[in-house]
């Protein structure tokens, strides 16, 4: 049996150099840059205000007090987008909004609740409270510099990141595309659900599963008709599946019971084929197989295993497919609220519930045939084998939503 860390390795180590595309800035969120980008800019590009207000020359209003004003002459004004041109000269001032450009000569912003106007003297700003100099003043490159790296090849592109290489003026970025995912489902107890159902079957519920992780990791996911236990459906199916998609995600018939036709179609069609049984639980049997530039993986049939596997072993290739770095699973600390017991020889992921504070609550049985306890599930804790954890264990959660 190969521990979950080994296969993962093989499956990253087997998928292939990424393939690129420009896309707008508004559809990079959640893509990969396949470029490192540089700023194009100082961000803020000027010395600017922080706060509505006036430009001052910090020396000129170091002993003002609220009972013995300053009094600066009004020189001028410059609202956001516009630009004072001249230079404030001794005991003068200049009207600023937030994120105008500081003028010439001057040294800080006194913000506008220190200062009061007479309504029939509004050429003559009474400045109640001394600033220190650059108060109130953004500089120039504060932010980044120019030429500094704004974001690397290989980061998934987040919000944050979106929003500044938009302020540095960037409108289209080099990613990895996105990997067209066919979804299989095979079993010929399954049904679309909708249909009836005769005695023995049961509705299909890995697809749609499948497909909502697959558009979190950032793929295009298909869902091809229902595929009965047979070997020449298997195979019919695999080839018109495999045609059309990047990566190929299936669930059931590849445990060993003699209706798993799996990896029989698939090395018939000419797949190159690795079988594992991965030592965990839920979802010990793992098929990962590829035909040209094509992968195939192969999940256990049961809904929990399918989700738990996806998310270990198939996420993490999305990902890789798509030039990411860190494909790793993502995983974050919290603290157990109540024991969590795996007497099993695998290591279990169990289903869990991170509440917001950061506890850790069971979502009740963990046989992988309950669906209940996924329902409620926002993440898995990874349980030696034999090992009780108590309750205060501080654990890392791996999270799929
Ligand atoms: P298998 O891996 O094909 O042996 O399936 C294991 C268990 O999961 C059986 O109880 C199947 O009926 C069930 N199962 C397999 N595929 C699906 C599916 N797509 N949706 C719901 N249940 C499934
Ligand atoms: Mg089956």
């Amino acid at each position: 049996m190969l521990e979950l860390e080994e296969a993962l390795a093989r499956i990253l180590a087997t998928i292939p150099s990424l393939t690129l595309e420009r896309v707008p800035l508004d559809q990079a969120h959640g893509r990969v840059l396949a470029e490192t980008i540089l700023s194009p800019i100082d961000l803020p590009i000027f010395d600017n205000s922080s706060m509505d207000g006036y430009a001052v020359r910090a020396g000129d209003v170091t002993s003002a007090k609220p009972d013995s004003p300053v009094c600066l002459r009004l020189a001028g004004k410059a609202a956001a987008g516009e630009a004072y041109d001249g230079e404030v000269e001794p005991k003068t001032c200049v009207r600023l909004f937030t994120g105008a450009p500081l003028p010439r000569g001057a040294d800080a912003v006194v913000m506008q609740e220190d200062t009061r106007v007479e309504s029939n003297r509004l050429a003559e700003i009474h400045v109640l409270e001394p600033v220190k100099p650059w108060e109130n003043v953004r500089f120039r490159g504060e932010d980044v510099k120019r030429g500094a790296p704004l974001a690397c090849a290989g980061d998934l592109l987040a919000t944050g990141a979106i929003s500044l290489l938009a302020a540095t003026g960037w409108t289209e970025v080099m990613v990895g595309r996105r990997p067209s995912v066919g979804l299989l489902a095979t079993g010929s107890e399954l049904r679309e659900p909708g249909q009836a159902l005769a005695p023995g079957q049961i509705y299909e519920s890995n697809r749609i599963a499948l497909a909502a992780l697959v558009r979190r990791a950032g793929g295009l996911p298909t869902a091809f008709p229902l595929v009965p236990d047979a070997l020449a459906d298997t195979r019919m199916a695999l080839t018109e599946a495999l045609a059309r998609s990047d990566l190929l995600v299936t669930s059931g018939g590849v445990s060993v019971g003699e209706m798993d036709f799996l990896k029989q179609a698939f090395a018939e069609i000419g797949g190159e084929l690795r079988f594992w049984k991965v030592a965990i639980k839920p979802g010990r049997p793992f098929v990962f197989g590829r035909t040209k530039d094509k992968f195939l993986f192969g999940l256990p049939g049961n809904p929990v295993s399918a989700l738990v596997t996806f998310v270990l072993l198939v996420r993490p290739a999305l990902l890789r497919w798509q030039g990411a770095q860190d494909a790793g699973l993502a995983s974050y600390p919290g603290v157990l609220a109540e024991p969590m017991n795996n007497p099993g020889e695998r290591r279990h992921f169990m289903r869990v519930r991170v509440d917001a504070v950061g506890k850790i609550h069971s979502t009740g049985t963990q046989a992988s045939h309950i669906l209940n306890s996924l329902a409620v599930a926002n993440g898995l804790i990874d349980v030696p084998p034999r090992t009780t954890l108590p309750a205060g264990t501080n654990v890392q959660v791996i999270r799929w939503e």
